[in-house]
């Protein structure tokens, strides 16, 4: 393809895409224009197809379905791009290494495998933590590596920092992938991860582990009454103010839109009660003020379940007991922590 061609052809997509925005109502922001010029170039067959069939159902694409579709089907083939990058880049620096080994007279034939080996593996690898294995056997065996030729000793130095240098890249890209980029806390991924290794370990120890699900209270009123950007200001503000109020390993996440949740290790039920109480009147007492006026906002508050892990339970079964219990604080008036140790008050119903 010509220049000119490119460029009329980008200058098409970029025209489409804005018409796919006006017509899905879906905010113009740059996300959701690289969303729909993606679709709009057809080169992302899933998200085509799971916008199509939005469009189908809905006729519009909300603001938070177009965030989780970029989530899905464009921040992942980002990180998965990134990952490809410093995977050829290591790929081209191991191959350089192997031509100086080769030449030189006295190497170690086991490092050389090692090389090989790690060579073999870059092109099976489908998950950054595979890879980051490999790229620490391959730091490990460069340093480990007797180096006898002054060429060689050369080449390996410089090799060594280009592959100190990708593993920076690949930390950076994993930190990346792993946080919440509107609130800057982990992300679900993390969590998820987080929670597995940590049921595991108390299962192991014996020690307590706890578990808040915590959900802001008619958000979708606040965002009606404000607007959709001081409501992401508070889930910023709901997110910094949860970190405020834990310590050591206890990890706080952003589960989902307006949901949080916080893995207390080490932690019996009482003390995660504590803990949530604290996080619940941090959030109530802080007054949100608008940024460009000073106008105050009011006060949002949060309902907050607590769990304390039964032995063998799943992830998944320990996330769905604290959560019926943040179902039961909602359904009890809302702005309140409950768990399995709250005493229900009479005449309360699920009918709120
Ligand atoms: P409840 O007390 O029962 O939880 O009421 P609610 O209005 O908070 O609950 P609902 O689930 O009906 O609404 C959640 C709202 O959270 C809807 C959605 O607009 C908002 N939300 C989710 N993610 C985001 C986000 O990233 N930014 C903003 N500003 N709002 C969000
Ligand atoms: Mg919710
Ligand atoms: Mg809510």
């Amino acid at each position: 393809m010509t220049h000119d061609h490119e460029y009329e052809r980008a200058v098409e997509l970029s025209r489409n895409a804005l018409g796919f925005l006006q017509k899905s109502k879906t905010a113009p922001v740059p996300k959701n224009y690289e969303l729909f010029y993606t679709y709009a170039s057809g080169t992302n067959k899933s998200l085509n197809e799971a916008v199509r069939n939005m469009l189908s159902d809905k006729n519009e694409i909300s603001r938070e379905d177009a965030a989780l579709f970029y989530e899905t089907f464009i921040g992942t083939s980002r990180f998965d791009t990134k990952v490809e990058e410093i995977g050829a880049g290591m790929s081209s620096e191991i191959k350089e290494v192997l031509k100086s080994l080769t030449s030189a007279t006295d190497c170690t034939s086991s490092f050389r495998q090692s090389l090989d080996l790690v060579n073999d593996q870059l092109g099976r690898i489908t998950d950054l933590q595979q890879f980051e294995l490999v790229v620490r056997t391959v730091l490990a065996a460069t340093q480990k590596m007797a180096v006898n030729t002054e060429e060689l000793e050369d080449r390996l130095s410089s090799s060594h920092k280009q592959i100190t240098d990708l593993h920076m890249d690949l930390e950076m890209v994993r930190a990346e992938s792993l946080t919440d980029e509107l609130t800057g806390i982990p992300n679900r991924k993390r969590y998820d991860h987080v929670l597995q290794d940590a049921i595991s370990e108390c299962q192991e120890t014996n020690q307590p582990l706890s578990l808040l699900m915590m959900d802001i209270d008619h958000f979708k009123r606040f965002n009606d009454t404000h607007g959709h950007l001081a409501g992401d200001g508070v889930l910023r503000l709901v997110a910094k103010t949860m970190q405020a109020n834990v310590k050591g390993r206890d990890l706080v996440a952003r589960y989902g839109g307006e949901e949080f949740s916080v893995i207390l290790p080490n932690t019996g039920l009482t003390d995660a009660v504590t803990v949530a109480e604290q996080i619940r009147n941090a959030v109530k007492t802080k007054e949100l003020v608008k940024k460009s006026t000073g106008d105050s906002l009011g006060h949002v508050t949060l309902s907050i379940g607590a769990a304390l892990h039964r032995r063998g339970e799943t992830p998944k079964e320990l996330i769905e007991r604290a959560d019926s219990h943040l179902y039961s604080s909602k359904h009890n008036g809302r702005d309140q922590v409950m768990s399995e140790d709250s005493a229900v008050p009479e005449g309360a119903t699920d009918a709120a």
